[in-house]
């Protein structure tokens, strides 16, 4: 008798597999796992969601070290966004960085987050971009230092200094800094999206990616 298995996962990657199949990897909220999708190109129906890179799925797989799918839903299809290039944008680089995480990272608490952030990224993707790459610093273990001035001490912090991560105050910058504001927010535990005040998401990420490529080494590549 073959155990089966209910689980739901986020796809992140696909591969072809022999002559009609698929291998899918997901990010679940027990980390990555991959799975064959018998069958995946054959069908000409472009309903088969389930090797879309973006959607989010439930699905039925046998319980063995390599399953195969027997049954899928899809919950959430991207297939939407195709429209908006800030939208396909983000949620390639929210793809992009998953790849990243390390393995024994608590991946059941970040799962629900993420897919939250996708399921809304039609909304303001920058937004939800920039909110999701201040929560996964965390996971990379860095966490930047907003409570006073890195340099000094003092608590009447403006600003956001990239390359020593963690806040200025006002006698070291006179700049006010919008990633400084969110990432206080972050840390004051807002949960939605819609909880953030807006600000320019552009240039905030441009702080991200290389508050990113100086910390963690990961180069994201956004660039206006
Ligand atoms: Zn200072």
């Amino acid at each position: 008798m073959i155990s089966k298995m209910k689980n739901e996962g986020i796809i992140v990657k696909t591969i072809p597999y022999k002559e009609t199949s698929k291998i899918v990897y997901l990010y679940t909220n027990e980390g990555f796992k991959s799975v064959k999708a018998i069958g995946a190109k054959k069908s000409k129906n472009s309903s088969f969601g389930f090797g879309e890179i973006g959607n989010i799925v439930s699905f039925i797989a046998s319980d063995s070290s390599f399953p195969t799918i027997s049954e899928y839903e899809i919950i959430y299809s991207s297939y939407k966004l195709t429209e908006d290039f800030n939208s396909i944008m983000a949620l390639g680089k929210i793809i992009e960085l998953l790849n990243y995480i390390p393995e024994d990272s608590i991946h059941y608490r970040i799962y629900p987050f993420i897919k939250d952030i996708i399921m809304n990224i039609d909304k303001n993707p920058l937004k939800a971009l920039t909110i999701y790459l201040i929560k996964m610093t965390y996971n990379f273990g860095v966490s930047p230092k907003l409570d006073s001035c890195i340099i000094c001490g003092n608590n009447n912090i403006i600003d956001f200094d990239v390359r020593l991560g963690g806040a200025i105050c006002n006698n070291h910058s006179n700049n006010d800094n919008y990633l400084l504001k969110l990432m206080v927010e972050y840390y004051k535990e807002k949960k939605k999206i819609e909880e953030y005040n807006d600000y320019d998401f552009k240039k905030a990420l441009e702080y991200l990616n290389e508050y990113y490529l100086i910390h963690t080494n990961i180069d994201l590549k956004i660039r206006w």
